[in-house]
């Protein structure tokens, strides 16, 4: 940044850097007013404020103000301060204040630099259109610096073809530029474009290999984000925060806990800088993995925590079925007059549904508003339908999907569909039903839940229509299932139906072979009512066979020590069968189970689950 180091020349003004109170700022200010050289260094005093003291933009805009002829830096500063707000646009106001204040005040590289920045945080496509073409008219078309932002730019706007337009007209792309564009194919979805530009290049620097895991991690490719990891450390590259960060979320999503253990204990090891983002995604990595005490040993452990850290711990609380403790915890929370926000409000009603305390549900419910501002979006409306419905209280559930401000969506009926299935409800199952299909006619788990209510019903006149509506609109799974499990620092993935091509296939069917021996001999009789077809398959000829849980449980069997829980992570909500099963087995054969759904976590132990039956 050459144009602002000189800033720091005088003593008063380096102290600029240290600052972050506005009083702090006053104080500065008044020192340069007192030794007479304000006049001078008015304008390195914007810049420096601007630049390091962005929380202060107002006094920035006051002192500016007061300047005569403010230097290109200030101006740049503020475009750049601005550019990081929530109103970036507001930074077009300081380029037409060079455009036009004196004739011999021209825009720099630095400004195009930031006026770029500016369009891509405003995500508007035409802001970045005239900002590019603003940096052509100045002739800027060959400054590598600024043609990187503007891929950059291109990028966060999700405009792939322009990103990479830009690139080719850079004749020699250095590493910077690269990155940038591998970053731009990444924000854009297109991780394999991101790849192509990584394995092209000539040079990678600690940042290529950094957001090439991101890319990875944000595109939903854990698995390729992990072994990028691996391979850039294999090479002995400088790993920072928001590196750990992305291989942190990577396990989270995956729930592979020993991935997890050793990236925290790699970056103790590192010495990796421990900030509140990264702090917050080692707890959710915890929380994520199912291992809830780790989890709140990191938050409490956590020097300092924002909303977003409190949130996570509030939603892994309750994901892992403490709703208490999750409402204990929120108190605290509004105690030490930290401000929730949305997602805070998901967490809170969610622990409220585990535990089935509807009345404060609706109360915290009601606070969103009142006591915070905030108000309810979809995803609330849902949590509460979710909270009556499964309380048992349908018809209130109903009254309140009526009652909503705005068109009820999917999930709020897909709440009340599951609660009727859960409840055996049969009519309020049609009505919900009905109204999901209206919504999206070839919503497979709509179908599904609803064959199942007829199913309970032995109305099986009903079954039959549902599958014959299915077949004539050719409505099918959208997911398959699919299990992780993770043993001995490997991965392994089960699908539906198990992989025959596994090596140890044989030796897990022998397993699955004894686990339903052993059932048998304890007196569970397997639900193989034909009819009820679940979430998952449509034949259940073998209901222990089929289910990619049910591998991977018999996989863990096999593979992990005694006393070692077996834990797994399935993309679906478990069905009945697997959840009656996985109960049994975890008395039989005396091993703690841990299934992460798509719902929530179920701890099994000793013939019971954590989830009470109830999810
Ligand atoms: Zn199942
Ligand atoms: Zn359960």
């Amino acid at each position: 940044m050459s144009s602002l180091r000189c800033i720091a020349k005088h003593p008063a003004i380096a102290l600029v850097d240290s600052s972050t109170t506005l009083k702090e700022l006053k104080q500065i200010h008044a020192q340069l007013l007192i030794h007479g050289v304000l006049p001078h260094l008015s304008g390195n005093f914007v810049t420096a404020i601007a630049f390091r003291n962005p929380n202060n933009l107002e006094y920035s805009n006051q002192v500016l103000h007061q300047c005569d002829n403010p230097p290109i830096s200030a101006l740049n500063s503020m475009i750049r301060a601005y550019s990081k707000t929530s109103a970036p646009t507001k930074s077009f106001h300081f380029y037409n204040q060079i455009l036009h204040s004196r004739p011999n005040l021209l825009p720099d590289n630095y400004t195009f630099n930031f006026l770029v920045g500016t369009s891509a945080q405003a995500a508007s496509f035409e802001t970045g259109a005239s900002a590019h073409a603003a940096l052509l008219k100045h002739g800027f078309e060959n400054d590598p610096h600024v043609l990187t932002a503007l891929i950059s730019m291109y990028g966060e706007l999700g405009c792939l073809e322009e990103s990479h337009r830009v690139f080719q007209g850079i004749s020699e792309p250095d590493v910077v530029a690269r990155t940038a564009m591998l970053t731009a194919g990444a924000k854009c979805g297109d991780v394999d474009h991101a790849r192509k530009v990584f394995d092209e290049m000539p040079e990678r620097d600690p940042c290529t290999w950094n957001a090439m895991i991101a890319g990875y991690a944000q595109c939903g490719k854990p698995e390729e984000a992990l072994d990028m990891f691996h391979l850039m450390q294999m090479e002995g590259v400088r790993v920072n925060t928001v590196c750990m960060v992305s291989v942190l979320s990577a396990c989270s999503h995956l729930g592979v806990l020993d991935h997890g253990r050793w990236a925290h204990a790699y970056i103790e090891r590192s010495k990796v800088r421990m900030d509140v983002t990264l702090g917050t995604a080692l707890l959710d990595m915890y929380a994520k993995c199912g291992d809830m005490s780790k989890a709140m040993e990191v938050f409490w452990g956590m020097k300092e925590k924002n909303v977003y850290t409190w949130s996570c711990a509030l939603g892994g609380l309750a994901m892992n079925g403490y709703g208490e403790k999750c409402l204990e915890l929120f108190t605290l929370m509004e105690k030490e007059g930290v401000r929730p926000n949305e997602i805070t409000f998901v967490s809170v009603l969610r622990g409220c549904t585990v535990v089935g305390l509807v009345e404060e549900g609706q109360r915290h419910f009601d606070s969103m508003r009142k006591l915070y501002g905030i108000e309810p979006q979809l995803e609330h409306y849902g949590c509460i339908v979710d909270l009556y419905g499964r309380a048992g209280r349908l018809d209130e559930a109903l009254n309140f999907i009526n009652n909503m401000p705005m068109k009820p969506h999917s999930g709020a009926w897909m709440a009340l569909l599951h609660a009727s299935k859960l409840h055996r409800n049969l009519e309020l199952g049609e009505l919900a039903s009905r109204k999901v299909l209206e919504l999206d006619d070839r919503d497979h788990c709509a179908y599904v839940l609803l064959s199942n209510i007829y199913a309970d019903s032995k109305y099986y006149d009903g079954v039959d229509n549902v599958r014959e509506m299915m077949k004539a609109k050719g409505v099918q799974k959208k997911v398959p299932g699919c299990s992780v499990i993770e043993v001995n620092g490997e991965v392994y993935e089960f699908f539906a139906g198990g992989n025959k091509s596994h090596p140890r296939y044989n030796e897990i069917i022998t397993k699955l072979e004894e686990i339903s021996q052993r059932l048998k001999s304890a007196g569970y009789v397997a639900n193989t009512n034909p009819v009820l077809f679940d979430m998952e398959e449509e034949d259940k000829e073998d209901a222990l066979a089929t289910h990619s849980e049910k591998f991977a449980i018999a996989f863990g069997l096999i593979t992990l020590r005694e006393g070692v829980p077996i834990r797994v992570v399935n993309n679906l909500r478990i069905c009945l069968n697997c959840h009656d099963v996985t109960k049994m087995i975890s008395n039989i054969f005396n091993r703690e189970i841990i299934v992460r759904d798509r719902n929530r976590f179920h701890h099994f132990q000793k013939g019971k689950c954590s989830c009470n039956d109830y999810w």
